[in-house]
């Protein structure tokens, strides 16, 4: 049976508590925003110790289910003031189901900062002053020491300890590199609770009860024939997010100095082809690494120097195009050394790459200056007045700066795609509850449909298409990259849904996906209405309306009639 572990941290105290109705059959991003929408108070400040910190395993984590070990973090967001979930691979998800917990619950906030241990007994509160102030690489080396290597680490760096607004969540893969659950300021949050790290030990736990065993093995295998099978997986498994440079490039759509440009000239030297060669080259690079347990694709890398040193793991394409084009950085070791920086100090590669980029702009550092993006970042840690800008993201940093140039929605930066190019991204970003997230509904074109990024019509049905659809699948704990080939061939959902109806021993609906990514949604607005937004906050900066992208000349012309009607269930 799978509960809430709620940690009362005022009382050192926790309860395993049976799903109530309300947040049965549930997981992932739609537990974790149910959750916060029901028991968080709207309008409190998301560093109160009334908001509340879930960790929420995906419906089908802890089975064998391709690619499905995503950990949903959620919580109020310091940097939004909205909702928040961001998502992450690592194993802690599919240790979780197995010591029959769906979600961790933190609630008020420890006196001294804590390491929580969870284990088949319980709980445990272990004072962490030794670990106070490290990064996050040095803390899960000594908490490994210490508790084992067959565990899950979460934590945050100095910059969570700090609850800096650009502040994200650690979560550790199975060899231990760091993934991180790095948008919206959770680390912040984690911090906020004293809380500065999670082991997660499943040893002597039970498998996850899957109901009907047969159908449950028919339908993984059929999905996961349909997932090899789709073309863009053998991209992906040789070239890694990083695949997506020269090609989002190619569109005119990568962000070049401060969103100002859509071609970075110096593409190749970032891109995934280039990438792949020096890898070849290089000692103990591993082009395919997997985040998870269970994973078909293989995504990520480990990036190693030419002696064959580890310099960050993964290396992906959102943070080379945020930390390299965005601020014209063109080495990829330099972008890798800062990745590996970012990581350790606990912070959004995304929302720094973008508040370097603003402070570029604002000469305190000069546009594709390497050494000082990366000293500047390294300035987080030691908590100078521009190192803490940098650290509470592109928003504060802008603002601080005078900028009328912060590419935000909602307080949070853009992701690695100019919306001008891309209107269903552009209109994802403007109107999801979670700020200017690309996962939420990133509208790339596919070579199969006749979709046409670039025009400002019909993109409010396929971004509320897509919005629905991701957040379905971020409730399933379902890799983005796994759930692609399913967008395109609905018989792979039919066995994502017959796959979950044979683990909970149901006969679920077929529009299954629609109704849950429905009802997360419709939680989600519902807190950011309490909380204070209008529609209003759903738009993009006036910039993307006004300044044609070269070399296309395109602006963000999507109507505001037309982003209202986006998740107007
Ligand atoms: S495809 Fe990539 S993100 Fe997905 S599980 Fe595998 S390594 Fe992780």
């Amino acid at each position: 049976m799978q509960r809430l572990l709620r940690i009362d941290l005022n009382k050192k105290s926790f309860l395993f508590e049976e799903l109530s109705p309300k947040y049965v059959k549930l997981g992932g991003r739609a537990l974790s925003s149910q959750i916060i929408n029901r028991e968080v108070p709207p309008t409190v400040d998301a560093l109160d110790s009334r908001n509340k910190l879930i960790f929420a395993a995906g419906i089908l984590a802890g089975t064998s289910f391709p690619n499905s070990g995503r950990l949903s973090v959620g919580a109020k967001s310091p940097l939004t003031g909205g909702i928040k979930e961001a998502n992450a691979g690592g194993n802690a998800a599919q240790k979780l189901p197995k010591l029959g917990v769906q979600a961790i619950v933190l609630e008020g906030h420890a006196d001294q900062l804590t390491t929580l241990k969870i284990d088949n007994a319980g709980v445990s509160f272990i004072d962490a002053a030794a670990i106070k102030g490290l990064g996050n690489y040095q803390t899960i080396e000594d908490l490994k020491q210490e508790h084992g290597d067959k565990v899950s680490i979460i934590s945050i760096g100095p910059a969570g300890e700090k609850k800096l607004k650009a502040a994200g969540v650690s979560v550790t893969s199975p060899d231990f590199h760091v993934r991180m659950a790095a948008r919206g300021g959770l680390g912040a949050v984690m911090g906020s609770k004293n809380v500065k790290a999670i082991v997660i030990d499943d040893t002597d736990s039970q498998k996850v009860e899957i109901m009907d065993r047969e159908i449950f093995k028919k339908a993984t295998a059929k999905f996961t024939k349909g997932v090899l099978a789709y073309p863009m997986i053998e991209g992906l498994n040789a070239l890694g997010t990083p695949v997506l440079v020269n090609m989002i490039n190619g569109m005119g759509c990568l962000p070049t100095r401060n969103y100002s440009v859509g071609q970075f000239d110096r593409a190749h030297q970032i891109s995934g082809e280039y990438m792949a060669e020096l890898m070849a080259k290089r000692p103990n690079s591993v082009p395919a690494h997997k985040c998870m347990a269970g994973c078909v694709i293989g995504c990520s890398n480990i990036f190693t120097n030419e002696k064959g040193d580890v310099i960050v793991s993964g290396l992906e394409y959102e943070t080379i195009g945020l930390v390299g084009s965005n601020c014209m950085i063109d080495d990829i070791d330099m972008i890798a050394k800062i990745n590996w920086a970012c990581n350790d100090i606990g912070v959004d590669t995304m929302d720094v790459g973008a508040a370097l980029a603003l402070a570029m702009e604002a000469d305190i550092l000069k546009m594709g200056d390497a050494n000082g993006a990366l000293a500047l970042v390294n300035e987080i840690r030691q908590g100078t007045d521009n190192g803490l800008m940098i650290g509470n993201g592109c928003k504060v940093t802008g603002d601080t700066l005078g900028s009328k140039r912060i590419p935000h929605v909602k307080g949070q930066s853009l992701a690695a795609y100019d919306p001008r190019g891309l209107k269903g991204t552009g209109t994802s970003y403007a109107t999801s509850s979670m700020g200017a997230d690309h996962t939420v509904g990133n509208a790339i074109p596919n070579p199969l449909s006749q979709y046409d990024p670039s025009s400002p019509d019909g993109q409010a049905e396929m971004s509320s298409f897509l919005q629905i659809y991701h957040a379905a699948i971020d409730s399933m704990g379902i890799c983005l990259f796994a759930s692609l080939p399913a967008l395109d061939f609905a018989d792979l959902q039919g066995h994502i849904v017959q796959s979950i109806g044979a683990l909970l021993g149901e006969t679920l609906d077929e529009d299954y996906i629609k109704q849950l990514g429905i009802a997360t949604l419709k939680a989600e607005r519902e807190f950011n209405i309490n909380a204070g937004f209008t529609k209003e906050d759903d738009r993009l900066p006036q910039f993307f309306k006004k300044e044609p992208l070269l070399p296309s000349g395109n602006v963000f012309d999507v109507s505001d009639d037309d982003l209202d009607k986006v998740n107007a269930f």
